[in-house]
């Protein structure tokens, strides 16, 4: 048994050691990746329920890493955030996304469209310097403050309520839309998000996924306390249509998912502007 133990141990520390391996190789491979173009975003469609038009775009980064392929985000934002990278790596994306989004905006093909969303991860919300940032990059691009919307997670946002409301106000006063990524999964209470400048409510994945069943309770409570508080919802990850149905009978505003379009890149959501097709 003994033995057992000590074989054991050497496993685990064989896989520690591996791992502690693959994250020093994402970090040194970071921070070429943003000299080397090797990083680009791609767009996910947002749909208005009622109209069955298209009303936003969720940005979302995409890595094809030279020596370890594709990553996904799940995989590589964790070591960004770790290694201090995602400072950096949040301000090309707010920059790439504000650029494409005045690309479009000056061909014409953004008059439905409300926003363009932006996820800003915890360090960025904690970086003194992300409001000179954000001004400088819609200056830049001259993108209507309108048109950008961050997405926060409830975690997040939570982590530092005193902090953060400071923040929001004055990107709210900036102009700039705010969306409570991945709702339901943190501790936020009806009596904070009242007080918060925020414009809409993320559901997350889990519980869209959950429907029909479990998840029918509690997004069915979310959108009656979100509409009360005159905030819109969105569902993420809606990917059937017994989750459109009961989305839409539940009254949720905009939904995102495999269902209606998955994550596509700047050149294919172009052609889907153009086409102006509803769904
Ligand atoms: P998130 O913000 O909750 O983004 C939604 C995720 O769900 C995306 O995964 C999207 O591709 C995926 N998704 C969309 N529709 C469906 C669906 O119908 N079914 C399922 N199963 N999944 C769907 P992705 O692109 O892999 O991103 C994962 C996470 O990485 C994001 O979760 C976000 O937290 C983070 N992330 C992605 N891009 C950025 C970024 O530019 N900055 C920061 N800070 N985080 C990012
Ligand atoms: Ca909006
Ligand atoms: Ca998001
Ligand atoms: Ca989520």
């Amino acid at each position: 048994a003994k033995h057992d133990g000590k074989n054991r141990y050497a496993v685990f520390r064989a896989e520690m050691e591996q791992r502690a391996q693959r994250r020093m190789r994402i970090e040194a491979n970071l921070r070429r990746a943003l000299q080397n173009d090797e990083l680009y975003l791609h767009y996910q469609p947002q749909i208005d329920l009622r109209s069955g038009r298209l009303v936003g775009v969720e940005a979302l980064i995409r890595w094809n890493c030279r020596e370890l392929g594709p990553l996904t985000p799940d995989e590589f934002i964790p070591v960004a955030e770790e290694s201090g990278v995602i400072i950096e790596l949040g301000r090309w994306v707010l920059q790439s996304a504000c650029r494409q989004a005045a690309s479009w905006c000056k061909a014409g093909l953004l008059d439905s469209l409300e926003h363009v969303a932006v996820n800003l991860s915890a360090c960025q919300a904690r970086e003194p310097g992300l409001m000179d940032d954000i001004r400088a990059i819609l200056e830049e691009t001259q993108l209507p403050h309108g048109l950008l919307e961050l997405e926060i997670t409830e975690g997040v946002m939570m982590d530092n309520v005193h902090a953060n409301v400071e923040l929001m106000r004055r990107l709210q006063e900036a102009g700039i839309h705010l969306s409570i990524d991945d709702f339901g999964t943190g501790y936020s209470s009806m009596s904070y998000l009242k007080r918060l400048p925020i414009d809409q409510l993320k559901i997350d994945r889990s519980f869209v996924h959950d429907l029909p069943g479990e998840g029918e309770a509690i997004i069915t409570a979310i959108i009656a306390m979100a509409h009360s508080l005159n905030l819109k919802v969105v569902a993420e990850g809606v990917e059937t249509p017994q989750q459109v149905e009961f989305l839409r009978q539940a009254g949720c505003d905009n939904v995102q998912g495999y269902f209606f379009a998955r994550p596509m890149t700047a050149a294919q959501l172009t052609a889907l502007l153009l086409e102006r097709r509803d769904w």
